[in-house]
């Protein structure tokens, strides 16, 4: 089973890359953006909570996030794989991540980590924000929390990983087709 983990900053491209790997490799996408901005369009309570979180560029708490990736995976029991996205972003997301798949006898096979220059992750979260409508992506000030909490509480993931050996550094700059390049011949190595 192939699990990867697409990690890397606020625009940084994960969710552009992710169509593409599950298209060409066949896993199920698992985007606790994407679930978390659904709660908010269905106006859960879940959902009503997070967007006063999201908006302010702060993440939503740990146990909200790794309920829903772990109903998910009780969902997609049948999946050949899957590719987080936006998840884990604390280490203790990471840490419930290893044991969700280990209760499955499975595990992260690795971790792909876009890297973005920091101006340039500015410029295309508003340049998204021009058609996504999201809150979160208009503001320069919420833009650099954004950055801010990634550089605190997400980016020591890095370490996390490359402590197993699973932590894979991909140039995020250039194009889309290049970025996906390389990211596959990544994936072919492991
Ligand atoms: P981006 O990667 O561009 O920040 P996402 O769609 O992954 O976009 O996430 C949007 C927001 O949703 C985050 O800023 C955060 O508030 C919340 N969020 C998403 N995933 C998580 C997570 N794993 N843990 C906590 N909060 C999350």
């Amino acid at each position: 089973m192939l699990n990867l983990v697409l990690f890397g900053a606020p625009g940084a491209g994960k969710g552009t890359q992710a169509d593409f790997l599950i298209e060409k490799l066949k896993l199920t996408h698992l985007s606790t953006g994407d679930l978390l901005r659904s709660e908010i369009a269905a106006k859960t309570e879940l959902g009503l909570e997070a967007k006063r979180l999201i908006d302010k560029g702060f993440l939503v708490p740990d146990s909200i996030v790794i309920g829903m990736i772990k109903s998910k995976l009780l969902e997609n029991k049948d999946a050949n794989g899957y590719i987080f996205d936006g998840f884990p972003r604390t280490v203790e997301q990471a840490l419930a991540l290893d044991e969700l798949l280990e209760e499955n006898g499975s595990s992260v096979s690795g971790m792909l980590c876009l890297c973005v220059d920091k101006e340039e992750l500015i410029n295309r979260i508003l340049s998204r924000g021009k058609t996504s409508g999201r809150a979160d992506d208009q503001d320069v000030s919420i833009i650099r929390n954004r950055i801010k909490v990634y550089n605190e509480k997400t980016d020591p993931l890095r370490n996390y990983y490359s402590a197993q050996n699973k932590y894979h550094k991909i140039d995020g700059m250039g194009s889309v087709n290049e970025i996906a390049q390389r990211l596959i011949d990544t994936v072919a190595t492991l």
